[in-house]
């Protein structure tokens, strides 16, 4: 027998990081697989970078945040724990190139019996011993833990390189990144020097490159940019100095 989990009553934690900027992840889930979900406030509509992994109501989380604003949420590449919550959006924006993955997801579950083929070796090559149990809680009564899988999603739009997102008194434009996953986007405010990375870049972690040329390219391009700000998608906020040096590091251990 499985022992039950508990109820936690908020699924998501949230902190503020500046003026209308929300990080909310999910601390009920095992270390490996929580992410960052970025929520941006805007004075016509707001932006969601990436969804978390689908298992607790971020649309109701968020909600209060919005206002009645529309919300574009924004899966910055196809892998489960970026785009999971995706689905409960009414906007749902990718990459083209990550755009099957989206709609027919790395399925993954609770219970390792059930994930899918190469998971835990994937979990081992980022240095993470794979968890027995992807849940340490549930996000409601009626919740079913075992049948529980990465929800699907149909994207509404997609894109491009270049393509703007405006919120009225901000804007990002979208840079493709690819090398982590061939559909990567990284989100960009020249004005605020804000960058979100997705897994295009991490700080705490090896980074981790299906197309290691690509990812290299990426990385070089993002270095170029005036960032103040970078929000990633998973660790924590770091600076531009810390980003550069981050990549520094990576480029130089690549011997790229
Ligand atoms: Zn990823
Ligand atoms: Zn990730």
């Amino acid at each position: 027998m499985r022992p039950e989990l508990p109820l936690v009553e908020r699924w998501f934690s949230a902190e503020q990081i500046e003026d209308g900027l929300t990080l909310l992840w999910e601390p009920h889930i095992a270390g490996f697989f929580v992410s960052n979900a970025w929520h941006v406030r805007g004075r016509d509509r707001d932006l969601l970078v990436d969804t978390a992994n689908g298992i607790g109501d971020l649309r109701g989380e968020i909600t209060p945040f919005a206002d009645g604003r529309q919300i574009l949420a924004v899966a910055t590449h196809e892998h489960f724990d970026h785009m999971g919550g995706l689905h409960a959006f009414d906007e749902r924006l990718c990459h083209p190139a990550d755009a099957a993955g989206v709609r027919d997801p790395y399925a993954v579950a609770s219970f390792p019996e059930d994930w899918p083929p190469g998971l835990a070796e994937e979990i081992r090559a980022y240095g993470y011993e794979p968890p027995g149990r992807l849940l340490a809680a549930v996000p409601s009564r009626t919740f079913d833990e075992a049948s529980w899988r990465t929800p699907p999603a149909e994207p509404t739009s997609l894109l491009e390189e270049g393509d703007v997102l405006d919120l009225g008194d901000r804007a990002f434009e979208i840079l493709h990144v690819p090398g982590h996953t061939a559909g990567s986007i990284a989100l960009w405010e020249a004005s605020s020097g804000t960058l979100f990375t997705g897994d295009a870049f991490y700080v705490d972690d090896a980074m981790m490159f299906e197309d290691l040329e690509a990812g290299v390219a990426s990385l070089r391009r993002m270095r170029d940019l005036p960032v103040r700000l970078v929000l990633g998608g998973h660790g924590p906020v770091v600076d531009g100095d810390r980003f550069r040096a981050a990549i520094d590091a990576e480029l130089a251990a690549r011997g790229a």
